[in-house]
């Protein structure tokens, strides 16, 4: 069967809600993919920042295959080894917003949007409603998770969304102070934001929401979906003088398979109470057996100074080009801002050429490759990168 055949057999089975895909894929290997015609892919996308490991990592399949052939799936009416050992974990890894006793705990969900879901239903445990986010925020597709979520593209065709939400300048303190009263549940904020393109905030913005929410009485909720579990070269994209009330995380989380989490930090890891949430998969062995997997091998094969390393040697390859204005980001989450609206133009000549990435927007892209990138494999985009971009602006011209 062609790549071709399978996309017709694709547009007559499935919902059109993606548009047509860009390429069957049949199997990967660390970075590589290959699609049903045998054309091989290096992936600077990971999945959208979710394949950590890359693909068909042998720690990954171990710990699935040995979870699942020993204790697949069990409802939360009970729990297994996997979850409570993945929660310690968790919290272990935040070890400057959850000292010994503080009282950290975790919520597991199957997404992102579920992670947000369910951190959204906290903030109602607070007694208020009001929520502030920011322009240029993703949190999500659910009806919760989208009222947080500024674009009015996924928004508007969806209308009424759920509670009381202002939405402010990202990266602006003073409107962030502004909108902020004692009536605000919660500040929820991505440390980087990462479908807007990858774009980082001022040095102490993350500091100041921080002030500003206890100031007011709200929680600081981080969304670090995208950002979480080393993608930045550390395991969270804010630093450690950034105490959260609540850090969402998935994407990198699972390595590929479904996981997200609620963490729940100080009092916050406390405000739910049996029968206010609830979920049948999550949190289920498997996914957790998959989560500690990947947590363990990012410590054992020292992945986040890797990241650090392979990050700017991207950064330096990408910016190597005159069409590429400047690259922001950090670690191997990268977003390259380009001169002219070339970046859908970008990515399809650079699919051709056996490179897969993202546009975010007519003049924007995203890096986010699996944290197991090689130093090859960069040379290797780099060698191919001006060609690429060239080959793009002449489609243009
Ligand atoms: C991807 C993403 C989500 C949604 O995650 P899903 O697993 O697609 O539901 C939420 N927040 C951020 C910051 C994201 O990048």
């Amino acid at each position: 069967m062609t790549g071709q055949q399978w996309q017709d057999r694709y547009a007559g089975a499935l919902m059109n809600a993606f548009g047509p895909p860009k390429l069957v894929l049949t199997r990967g290997e660390g970075a590589r993919l290959w699609d049903a015609d045998g054309r091989e892919y290096l992936d600077l996308l990971g999945g959208i920042a979710v394949n950590a490991l890359g693909h068909a990592h042998p720690a990954l399949l171990e710990a699935v295959n040995r979870q699942l052939s020993t204790l697949g799936h069990i409802s939360n009416f009970f729990t297994s080894e996997p979850q409570v050992e993945l929660a310690e974990r968790l919290l272990g890894l935040l070890p400057a917003s959850n000292p010994a006793g503080a009282g950290g705990r975790v919520f597991f969900t199957n997404s992102g949007t579920e992670a947000n879901e369910a951190a959204l239903k906290l903030t109602r445990r607070t007694g208020r409603t009001h929520l502030v986010a920011a322009e240029g925020a993703f949190h999500g597709r659910t009806m919760g998770s989208l009222a947080l979520t500024a674009k009015a593209a996924y928004r508007t065709p969806f209308e009424p969304l759920p509670g009381h939400v202002t939405f402010v300048p990202y990266g602006d303190a003073a409107a962030l102070r502004a909108a902020t009263t004692d009536q605000t549940a919660a500040i929820v904020l991505e440390p980087i934001q990462g479908e807007a393109g990858v774009v980082v905030p001022p040095e102490g913005y993350l500091a100041e929401a921080r002030a500003i929410a206890t100031q007011a009485g709200a929680l600081l909720w981080l969304d670090e979906v995208q950002t979480g579990i080393g993608r930045t070269g550390e395991w969270f994209a804010h630093s450690a003088d950034v105490a959260p009330d609540l850090v969402t995380v998935a994407k990198g989380l699972g390595g590929g398979i479904p996981i997200g989490a609620v963490i729940g930090l100080g009092d916050a890891g406390r405000l739910f109470e049996p029968g206010n949430h609830g979920t049948t998969f999550g949190g289920n062995p498997v996914a957790c057996a998959a989560g500690l997997a990947v947590v363990e091998t990012i410590e054992k094969e020292g992945l986040l100074e890797q990241v650090v390393r392979r990050g700017r040697q991207l950064g330096v390859a990408v910016s190597a080009v005159p069409e590429v204005e400047r690259v922001e980001g950090r670690g191997l989450l990268l977003g390259a801002q380009l001169s002219d609206e070339i970046a859908p133009r970008v990515v399809a000549a650079a699919q051709e050429r056996g490179f897969l990435l993202n546009a975010t927007g007519p003049s924007r892209l995203r890096f986010a490759p699996p944290l197991v990138l090689t130093e090859q494999d960069v040379a290797q985009f780099a060698d191919a990168w001006p060609g690429i971009v060239s080959a793009a602006q002449e489609v243009h011209a």
